[in-house]
Protein backbone atom coordinates (compact mmCIF):
# COMPACT_ATOMS: atom_id res chain seq x y z
CA UNK A 1 0.00 0.00 0.00
CA UNK A 2 1.07 3.13 -1.01
CA UNK A 3 -0.20 6.71 0.68
CA UNK A 4 -2.15 8.45 -1.55
CA UNK A 5 -2.38 6.19 -4.48
CA UNK A 6 -5.68 5.49 -5.73
CA UNK A 7 -5.68 2.60 -7.18
CA UNK A 8 -4.16 0.72 -3.47
CA UNK A 9 -7.27 2.44 -1.91
CA UNK A 10 -9.43 0.83 -4.70
CA UNK A 11 -7.76 -2.51 -3.86
CA UNK A 12 -7.89 -2.07 0.02
CA UNK A 13 -11.77 -1.15 -0.24
CA UNK A 14 -10.98 2.91 1.05
CA UNK A 15 -12.11 4.03 -2.06
CA UNK A 16 -15.58 3.06 -4.25
CA UNK A 17 -15.39 1.10 -7.47
CA UNK A 18 -17.30 -0.94 -9.35
CA UNK A 19 -15.17 -4.26 -9.32
CA UNK A 20 -15.89 -7.25 -11.55
CA UNK A 21 -13.20 -9.96 -10.06
CA UNK A 22 -10.97 -9.74 -7.00
CA UNK A 23 -8.47 -12.72 -5.63
CA UNK A 24 -5.21 -12.53 -3.44
CA UNK A 25 -3.10 -10.73 -6.00
CA UNK A 26 -5.34 -8.25 -8.11
CA UNK A 27 -8.09 -6.82 -8.53
CA UNK A 28 -10.68 -6.23 -11.39
CA UNK A 29 -12.90 -2.96 -11.69
CA UNK A 30 -14.69 -0.64 -14.27
CA UNK A 31 -13.04 2.16 -15.36
CA UNK A 32 -14.78 5.82 -14.03
CA UNK A 33 -14.20 7.04 -17.37
CA UNK A 34 -14.60 4.35 -19.90
CA UNK A 35 -12.97 4.78 -23.39
CA UNK A 36 -14.86 1.77 -25.60
CA UNK A 37 -18.18 -0.28 -24.49
CA UNK A 38 -16.18 -2.17 -22.02
CA UNK A 39 -13.73 -0.79 -20.34
CA UNK A 40 -11.68 -2.70 -17.31
CA UNK A 41 -8.90 -1.88 -15.47
CA UNK A 42 -7.13 -4.88 -14.03
CA UNK A 43 -4.48 -4.21 -11.21
CA UNK A 44 -1.70 -6.01 -9.15
CA UNK A 45 -2.91 -5.31 -5.11
CA UNK A 46 0.40 -4.57 -3.86
CA UNK A 47 2.10 -1.56 -5.44
CA UNK A 48 4.01 -1.59 -8.45
CA UNK A 49 4.63 1.76 -9.96
CA UNK A 50 4.80 0.63 -13.68
CA UNK A 51 5.50 -2.00 -15.93
CA UNK A 52 9.42 0.01 -16.25
CA UNK A 53 9.64 -1.71 -12.27
CA UNK A 54 8.91 -5.04 -13.37
CA UNK A 55 11.76 -7.79 -12.65
CA UNK A 56 12.48 -11.08 -13.65
CA UNK A 57 11.31 -12.38 -10.13
CA UNK A 58 7.19 -10.75 -11.12
CA UNK A 59 6.98 -12.98 -13.91
CA UNK A 60 4.57 -15.29 -12.29
CA UNK A 61 2.14 -12.75 -11.08
CA UNK A 62 2.29 -10.90 -14.16
CA UNK A 63 1.64 -13.60 -16.33
CA UNK A 64 -1.41 -14.77 -14.28
CA UNK A 65 -2.89 -11.43 -14.65
CA UNK A 66 -2.45 -11.72 -18.69
CA UNK A 67 -4.34 -15.17 -18.69
CA UNK A 68 -6.68 -13.09 -16.48
CA UNK A 69 -7.34 -10.88 -18.35
CA UNK A 70 -8.76 -12.31 -21.13
CA UNK A 71 -11.22 -14.86 -19.21
CA UNK A 72 -12.49 -11.19 -17.90
CA UNK A 73 -12.70 -9.80 -20.90
CA UNK A 74 -14.50 -12.06 -22.27
CA UNK A 75 -16.81 -12.13 -19.09
CA UNK A 76 -17.48 -8.47 -19.02
CA UNK A 77 -18.86 -8.12 -22.77
CA UNK A 78 -16.05 -8.58 -25.51
CA UNK A 79 -16.77 -10.67 -28.33
CA UNK A 80 -15.30 -13.96 -28.36
CA UNK A 81 -13.89 -15.27 -31.78
CA UNK A 82 -11.51 -13.67 -34.70
CA UNK A 83 -14.29 -10.96 -35.70
CA UNK A 84 -14.32 -9.94 -31.73
CA UNK A 85 -11.30 -9.75 -28.90
CA UNK A 86 -10.31 -6.80 -26.99
CA UNK A 87 -7.68 -4.60 -26.60
CA UNK A 88 -5.03 -5.25 -23.30
CA UNK A 89 -3.18 -1.67 -22.50
CA UNK A 90 -0.49 -1.00 -20.14
CA UNK A 91 0.80 2.92 -20.77
CA UNK A 92 4.08 3.08 -18.99
CA UNK A 93 5.41 6.10 -17.73
CA UNK A 94 4.25 9.81 -18.28
CA UNK A 95 5.86 9.27 -21.98
CA UNK A 96 3.65 5.97 -22.44
CA UNK A 97 0.36 7.86 -21.20
CA UNK A 98 0.81 6.71 -17.70
CA UNK A 99 -1.44 9.12 -15.50
CA UNK A 100 -2.26 6.94 -12.58
CA UNK A 101 1.18 5.79 -10.98
CA UNK A 102 0.22 2.07 -9.99
CA UNK A 103 0.58 -0.44 -12.44
CA UNK A 104 -2.94 -1.37 -14.27
CA UNK A 105 -3.73 -3.21 -17.56
CA UNK A 106 -6.95 -1.70 -19.38
CA UNK A 107 -9.20 -4.42 -20.59
CA UNK A 108 -10.92 -2.37 -23.63
CA UNK A 109 -13.48 -3.80 -26.00
CA UNK A 110 -17.07 -4.33 -27.28
CA UNK A 111 -18.57 -3.36 -30.55
CA UNK A 112 -17.14 0.03 -31.58
CA UNK A 113 -18.93 0.67 -34.82
CA UNK A 114 -18.06 4.28 -35.34
CA UNK A 115 -14.44 2.71 -35.82
CA UNK A 116 -14.85 0.90 -38.87
CA UNK A 117 -13.36 2.48 -41.96
CA UNK A 118 -15.09 3.57 -45.40
CA UNK A 119 -14.28 1.32 -48.03
CA UNK A 120 -11.70 3.34 -50.20
CA UNK A 121 -12.70 5.01 -53.14
CA UNK A 122 -12.26 2.63 -56.43
P1 LIG B 1 -3.62 5.70 -17.31
O1 LIG B 1 -3.72 6.96 -18.12
O2 LIG B 1 -2.84 5.91 -16.04
O3 LIG B 1 -3.16 4.51 -18.09
O4 LIG B 1 -5.11 5.34 -16.93
C1 LIG B 1 -5.70 5.66 -15.73
C2 LIG B 1 -7.16 5.30 -15.85
O5 LIG B 1 -7.71 5.30 -14.55
C3 LIG B 1 -7.99 6.28 -16.70
O6 LIG B 1 -8.61 5.56 -17.76
C4 LIG B 1 -9.00 6.84 -15.71
O7 LIG B 1 -10.27 7.04 -16.29
C5 LIG B 1 -9.02 5.80 -14.61
N1 LIG B 1 -9.31 6.31 -13.28
C6 LIG B 1 -8.70 7.38 -12.69
N2 LIG B 1 -9.19 7.56 -11.45
C7 LIG B 1 -10.12 6.57 -11.25
C8 LIG B 1 -10.95 6.23 -10.15
O8 LIG B 1 -10.95 6.85 -9.07
N3 LIG B 1 -11.77 5.15 -10.31
C9 LIG B 1 -11.78 4.43 -11.47
N4 LIG B 1 -12.64 3.39 -11.51
N5 LIG B 1 -11.01 4.72 -12.53
C10 LIG B 1 -10.18 5.79 -12.41
ZN1 LIG C 1 -0.83 1.87 -5.43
Amino acid sequence: MSDNCIFCKIASGELPAKKVYEDDDCVAFHDINPAAPVHLLLIPKKHVCSLADIKDEDAPWLGRMVVLAQKLAFENGCTPGHDGGFRLVANTGREGGQEVDHLHFHILGGPRPWQKRAAPAA
